[in-house]
């Protein structure tokens, strides 16, 4: 488990290849220490371009996240149109303006925060006839600053996507930075399974090792795949 005091993470050693190979085998030692599967690996590439993402591709990555809609229709028609089995997460805020746009791009949308959006994404997805799979974001650390749905807030924001037809099967979280992100993680998991709800997307490149433990199914892991931003 790492120390609630780590410094800021190194820059990753080795070849694309070995430092997927590293993330993989540590989500896999802590899933098993913690008695869960493995999580889903979204390999999160915002800024880099297509050079960066191709030798993840070759190694054999095919879950990547973007944080913007824009930036992910720009660079990725060209990397799907050459490996066309990928599958795509936002992992970023979502203005309601672009909820179309992010149904026909993503598989996923970890950020479902406001009943706005909601209201955006069940038209959209009326419109286009399918639906990404759903995550709700938390703001798990009651952080002002920060986006996600307040903790008091959630069952609300749950009803609102039953009553429009849109199923959430996830809750996403970001912990406050520098603080021990175990107990964050541990509360996200525990809200889950009052609302019956069994994806948990937690845990980024400082800290993907403890959400793993803690029974994460998917981690959004970026600049320890890529490097620094
Ligand atoms: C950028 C980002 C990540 C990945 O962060 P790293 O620290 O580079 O691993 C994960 N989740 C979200 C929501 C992000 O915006």
């Amino acid at each position: 488990m790492k120390m609630a005091t780590a410094a800021a993470a190194p820059q990753p050693t080795g070849t694309p290849a070995e430092r997927l190979a590293f993330v993989r085998r540590t989500l896999a030692a802590e899933a098993a220490a913690g008695g869960h599967r493995p999580a889903k690996l979204i390999a999160v590439s915002k800024t880099f371009g297509a050079d960066s993402i191709r030798p993840l591709i070759v190694a054999g990555q095919r879950l990547f996240g973007e944080n913007r809609v824009q930036e992910a229709a720009d660079k990725w028609p060209a990397l799907l149109a050459e490996t066309p089995d990928i599958e795509l997460h936002l992992v970023g805020q979502l203005q309601s303006n672009k909820a179309a746009d992010a149904v026909r791009l993503f598989q996923a949308i970890h950020s479902v925060d406001r009943p706005s959006l909601v209201a955006a994404l069940a038209r959209a997805c009326a419109q286009a006839g399918r639906q990404p799979e759903l995550f709700a974001q938390v703001n798990i650390g009651a952080e002002p600053q920060k986006g996600g749905v307040a903790i008091e807030a959630l069952p609300a924001l749950l009803d609102e996507a039953a009553a429009k037809g849109l199923a959430i099967t996830g809750l996403m979280a970001v912990p406050p930075a520098d603080r021990d992100p175990a107990p964050y993680f541990a509360l996200l998991a525990k809200l889950a399974r009052r609302h019956g709800i069994d994806r948990l997307s937690m845990g980024m490149s400082q800290d993907h090792d403890v959400a793993a433990r803690l029974g994460a199914t998917h981690v959004r892991v970026g600049s320890a795949l890529f490097g620094g931003r």
